[in-house]
Parts: C-alpha cells; sequence; structure tokens
C-alpha cells in the first residue's frame, strides 16, 4: 500500500469503532483518521478528538461540543461522501447507518460495512446504489469476511455458505430455562466482545438471522443456500461450498480487530503483533451441531422476514431492536423478544421494493407495534 488511506471513522465510540482506532493505531505508516463521530459518549469522543486530531467530527448533540477547535463538524452523510476520506467504518448502529451508507456508496467509497442494519433494512437499494457508483462494500462482521476471503480468487458460484454460530450462552437451554433467564446471564457472551444490543441479539440468534440477511446481500445468494452451523469454539468464521463438494474455511481468534484490519488493508494483509494467534496445541475439538430453531425462534423469524423480503427486514429491525430495549431495561422476558418480534411481523401488510423513506417508516411502526404489545401485555 503506498500513501497513507484517510479513514473516517461513523461509530467511533462503540465497540466496533474502538477496535478500528487500535488497528489504525498499529499502523500509522497505512492509514490516518481524517474524520471521527459519534452519538452518544461526548466524554470518549473527546478524548478520541485529542489523541487522533481529525479534521472532521460529528457528535449527535453539536452544542455539547467545545467551540473553538481545528476541525470541522460535518453531518454523518457530509462525512462519508466527503471528497477526502478514502475508507469510510461504517460502525454506528442501528437504522442511523442508514443515511451515511447510502451516502457513502453514492459516493463510490471503499465502505467496511460493520452496521447489520443497513443491509438487512435496505440491502436492495444499497447495492444497486453500490453497484451504479462503483462502491466497494467490504465487510466488518466475521463470518462474512470469512465468506469474502473464502471466495478471494475463485470465478464459479458456490454451492453453499455456511455461517458458523456460536450458540451463544444459552446453547442447549430448553424453553423452560430460557423463561428464567436474566439480563446479566445474556450479556455474558461465551466468545466474543461486543456491545450490548449485538451481545443479547446474539443469545437469540436473531444476530445470525440478521447475518443470514447481510449475506444474502453481500454475495448475491439465494436464501436456500446459505445455512447456519452451530459451532461454540468460534475458530471457524463460516465456510463456503464448491460445486466440486470442496469446502474453504476462514479460521483465526474470535477478535474483531482481524476482521476490522482486513477490510481496512485489502487486498493486503497486514503483520499484527497485537492480533492474537490461534494456539493450535491448545485447541482439543472443533464442534458443530445444527441450530435449535424451536428454543431459538428469531433465528427462523429473520430468515424468513429476509426471504419474504420488502418492508418485513425492516419491521423484524425495529420491533427487535425496541424488544431488546425492553429486555435490557427489566420490562420483558428473554423469551418474550421473540414473540415480540413474531406477532410486529404478522400484523404486518408489506411493501415490496420499498424506497428509504417507506423502510424507515416500516422500522417505526414495527417500534410502536412492540411498544403497544409489551404495553398491553403488561395491563
Ligand atoms: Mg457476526
Amino acid at each position: 500500500m503506498g500513501n497513507v488511506k484517510q479513514v473516517a471513522v461513523l461509530g467511533s465510540t462503540g465497540s466496533i469503532g474502538r477496535q478500528t482506532l487500535e488497528v489504525i493505531s498499529a499502523h500509522p505508516k497505512h492509514f490516518g483518521i481524517i474524520g471521527l463521530a459519534a452519538g452518544k459518549n461526548l466524554d470518549l469522543l473527546t478524548r478520541q478528538i485529542s489523541q487522533f486530531q481529525p479534521r472532521f467530527v460529528y457528535f449527535q448533540d453539536r452544542k455539547a461540543l467545545p467551540a473553538d477547535t481545528d476541525y470541522t463538524f460535518l453531518s454523518l452523510e457530509e462525512m462519508a461522501s466527503h471528497p477526502e476520506v478514502d475508507i469510510v467504518v461504517m460502525a454506528t448502529s442501528g437504522k442511523w447507518g442508514l443515511h451515511p451508507t447510502l451516502a457513502a456508496v453514492k459516493a463510490g467509497k471503499r465502505l467496511a460495512l460493520a452496521n447489520k442494519e443497513s443491509l438487512v433494512m435496505a440491502g436492495e437499494i444499497i447495492t444497486t446504489e453500490a453497484k451504479q457508483n462503483r462502491a466497494k462494500i467490504l465487510p466488518v462482521d466475521s463470518e462474512h469476511s470469512a465468506i469474502w476471503q473464502c471466495l478471494e480468487g475463485e470465478t464459479g458460484k458456490p454451492n453453499k455458505i455456511i455461517l458458523t454460530a456460536s450458540g451463544g450462552p444459552f446453547y442447549h437451554y430448553s424453553q423452560a430455562k430460557l423463561n428464567k433467564v436474566t439480563v446479566e446471564q445474556a450479556l455474558k457472551h461465551p466468545s466474543w466482545r461486543m456491545g450490548k444490543k449485538v451481545t443479547i441479539d446474539s443469545a437469540t440468534l436473531m444476530n445470525k438471522g440478521l447475518e443470514v440477511i447481510e449475506a444474502h446481500w453481500l454475495f448475491g445468494f439465494p436464501f436456500e443456500h446459505i445455512n447456519v452451523l452451530i459451532h461454540p469454539q468460534s475458530i471457524i468464521h463460516s465456510m463456503v461450498e464448491f460445486g466440486d463438494g470442496s469446502v474453504k474455511a476462514q479460521l483465526g481468534c474470535p477478535d474483531m480487530r482481524l476482521p476490522i484490519q482486513y477490510a481496512l488493508s485489502y487486498p493486503e494483509r497486514l503483520p499484527n503483533p497485537q492480533l492474537p494467534k490461534l494456539d493450535w496445541e491448545s485447541i482439543k475439538e472443533l464442534t458443530f451441531a445444527p441450530p435449535d430453531y424451536d428454543s431459538f425462534p428469531c433465528l427462523k423469524l429473520a430468515t424468513e422476514a429476509g426471504r419474504r423480503g420488502g418492508t418485513y427486514p425492516a419491521v423484524l429491525c425495529g420491533a427487535d431492536e425496541v424488544a431488546v430495549e425492553l429486555f435490557l431495561s427489566g420490562g420483558i422476558k428473554f423469551t418474550d423478544i421473540a414473540r415480540l418480534v413474531e406477532q410486529a411481523l404478522e400484523g404486518h401488510k408489506a411493501t415490496s421494493h420499498p424506497t428509504l423513506e417507506e423502510i424507515l417508516a416500516a422500522d417505526s411502526w414495527g417500534r410502536e407495534m412492540v411498544r403497544q404489545l409489551a404495553s398491553r401485555d403488561n395491563l
């Protein structure tokens, strides 16, 4: 890689954002920070600004930022499409990633995409715009990074994509036991360090369902050929089966900095002593099992919403986000998350090939539906 690539990190104070900054700090000859954007954590953003001295900054509450500074305030969309930005890292969570993701692909950027919701909700619009404007979407999600790495250099269409899932903290739990799960237990993921929302989504397997939809859009692959496999060790990050029966897998320690770094440095691989390496002598076994769709209905709900398409995935995302918030605040049980999301999906009248406005309206509808259903339950 020749020049220093200028990176804008949108969502710099979240889990992926912080790990992105760690990776960038390890490679000062390759990457520089040109922009930082955050939603809520002003303390951390302020520290990041003084450490990285970005030229562009965004914070949700603009007035809270200090007045006399050396940077320029930009909106998320302006930052994601700015001509001097080489790589956009989209690490914001939820639907907040949607508009800036679209702005980045319209500007033909290299987009390291960690925000699931934008592809899940608006995959059709985003992938069409990316193609038209020659933007390159580089997956940051570990499973999609794995599939991408397995597909590199292959010319034929693969038979099958196999997305691996750790199974989360409640793998093997019965329905009765799942009913009594606490917030604290759900937040303890066995292998990955991640933000709260994605940790709960991993425990319900909603996260894996969203990843099925993400894989469908990223790789232009039909849902029937995307399989999910439980692999509790989280060492194989996903696999691809080809026409001749050969299977390629990507392996590594469960550490998000690896897929983040690959998205930034692609097609090169950069040595990084900070990244953990697999210790083959301590790996005793690699095990696999089919997912339990009855105990973890979110996986099926998400895959089904993806298959039906239109505004269903937006309702799924909105409904799930509110259901997870309600669970985290103690308002509902763990098993209520799937039940409420299912009820919202059942009540929805979908629009096919929706516009961005229709997608956002469906997301809001899903949120409102779950709030209403939950408050009705509590009466
Ligand atoms: Mg993942």
